[in-house]
């Protein structure tokens, strides 16, 4: 990895125009790593200058979501800093000042067309683009006379600031995932840099300045900008901020689980996986959209996921923290080409980190999914459930709880239509299982230990196999931990109790 010259400042900058994206996630999580294996900063800036896309709550939900995935940022919106205000609508005297700037120096200039007017020349002139080329036939202060664009201006006719493109340069945009891309500044349009209905500049504009006086020495962001990275060059040179310049590095998109093209809300929905950190509730419709939060994910889990699309370490290995992530990362290895949405994969991560989570911190989420069954039970015991389950294979929390209702509730009904049932319940059996019970009532302490120790010499005096009979008496069917352990947990009475019943059901009761 080469050291970057320059303090590293590296920016998230989302708009608030809904949920953040998980593709939004892992460019907030690159520019995190990329910070602080640098000891560099990481800025929280909100995009909020397209005021007709903007949606209340977008803004806290995104702070929750890193707040619960762990990734902090040391300046920024909610958080601070010495270049604030970090929100872009707060921001307007000094965009103001820059969009003179560019007017005074002529390389803006001021359009007055109206959406009709442009609408008309779109209809005319097949790929119209409003450059240098057509410019001069529009209606702007470089056509018409300096006293009518004052006057208009004056009585509040509206209008957009363009920047005004020189044909025929050549712009490099260092990328360093990408290398250098070229391209010449006749494909570009005059972008709007301001518009005067709402007082605010353009995405564009904003973008620029910030990050200028913000010091941000490194862009990372979606691939989906890479084709606003020449104008946001050639803005660099309007100002004369070459030398402060970024570096940019334009990350590969997040591909359909299957087939092609770009993530979508709808593949989650399809394939059944969410593409949102946390659970989302639109404020317009109601509708909700789940999030990894509450599905159940781990954040360490979500965070190693993500880290792995579109870069990888170059060895074998998958897991890793996100300390090993700052460690290992390396912005100039991502690739270029998409990354595919591996969610079964994103499953697969979740398994391993649910098994190398220790089981007091597993007990509360497992204690909801039990609250939601009815079942209350002292954290402890919750605790050791999850401590003897969790092994077995389950990606959620969740999933445990068909594994281990028999730990809370006892068999509703012993029927050898179970096929374990009836291939462990002998004409046999059910003397066998009285004379356990009698065994078992002079256990004590009632522990695994010793339930071992007292089982283990009956059955080599006697031959006898209890223990897939025991396990339909305590749990109905074949499933469910060590006999021992179930037995110790469920104790004395409820474990002589359910033998019992057992016995009464598939035995003495059909005769
Ligand atoms: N506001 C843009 C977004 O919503 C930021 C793009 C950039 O990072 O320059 O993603």
């Amino acid at each position: 990895m080469t050291q970057p010259a320059r303090k590293v400042r590296v920016r998230f900058a989302p708009s608030p125009t809904g949920p953040l994206h998980i593709g939004g996630v892992r460019t907030a999580l690159y520019n995190y790593l990329f910070a602080r294996q640098h000891g560099g900063e990481l800025v929280f800036r909100i995009e909020d200058t397209d005021s007709t896309r903007f949606v209340p709550g977008a803004e806290e939900y995104i702070i929750e979501a890193f707040r619960w995935l762990g990734i902090e940022f040391d300046e920024g919106v909610s958080f601070g800093g010495a270049h604030g205000p970090y929100r872009q609508s707060e921001r307007r005297d000094i965009y103001r000042r820059y969009m003179r700037q560019l007017l005074d120096e002529g390389k803006a200039y001021i359009a007055f067309d109206t959406p009709e007017e442009l609408e008309v020349r779109r209809k005319e002139t097949e790929n119209f683009q409003y450059d240098a080329h057509t410019r001069n036939s529009m209606r702007n202060s470089l056509t018409l006379p300096a006293e009518e664009a004052e006057r208009l201006v004056a009585e509040g006719a509206q209008y957009v600031v363009r920047f005004k493109i020189e044909p025929d340069q050549d712009i490099t945009v260092h990328d360093l995932i990408r290398g250098d891309v070229h391209v010449n500044s006749s494909v570009l349009d005059d972008k709007v840099l301001y518009k005067s209905a709402d007082d605010l500049p353009t995405y564009h504009l904003a973008n620029i300045v910030d990050d200028h006086l913000m010091q941000i020495s490194h862009v990372i962001r979606g691939e989906e900008w890479l084709p606003s990275a020449p104008l946001h060059v050639l803005l660099y040179r309007a100002f004369g901020w070459e030398d402060s310049m970024p570096a940019f590095a334009h990350l590969p998109l997040l591909l359909k689980p299957d087939g092609k093209g770009k993530l979508s809300k709808r593949d989650g929905d399809r394939l059944g996986f969410p593409v949102f950190p946390l659970e989302w509730k639109d404020p317009a419709t109601g509708a909700v959209s789940s999030g990894y939060r509450e599905s159940g994910y781990l954040p360490a889990a979500v965070i190693n996921f993500l880290a792995l699309l579109g870069w990888n370490p170059g060895d074998d290995e998958e897991i890793l923290s996100l300390e090993a992530l700052v460690d290992k990362f390396d912005i100039t290895k991502c690739s270029r080409s998409g990354a595919k949405f591996d969610y079964v994969k994103g499953q697969w991560f979740n398994r391993e980190y649910l098994q190398r989570t220790p089981d007091a911190a597993l007990a509360p989420a497992f204690d909801a999914v039990l609250r939601e069954n009815g079942i209350e039970a002292p954290m402890e015991r919750v605790e050791a459930v999850v401590g003897m389950m969790k092994m077995k294979k389950i990606s959620f929390i969740r999933e445990l709880w068909p594994l281990c209702d028999f730990f809370f509730i006892s068999p509703q009904t012993y029927t050898t239509e179970d096929k374990f049932v009836r291939k462990n319940w002998k004409a046999e059996t059910a003397g066998e299982m009285r004379t356990l019970a009698a065994l078992l009532k002079d256990v004590s302490p009632f522990d695994v230990e010793n339930l071992r120790q007292a089982v283990d010499t009956w059955t080599e005096t006697s031959g006898v196999k209890p223990w897939n009979a025991w396990r339909v008496c305590l749990v109905g069917t074949g499933k469910g931990p060590d006999m021992y352990e179930l037995a110790a947990f469920l104790g004395k009475a409820e474990t002589l109790s359910r033998m019992e019943r057992a016995i009464q059901a598939l035995s003495e009761g059909q005769a």
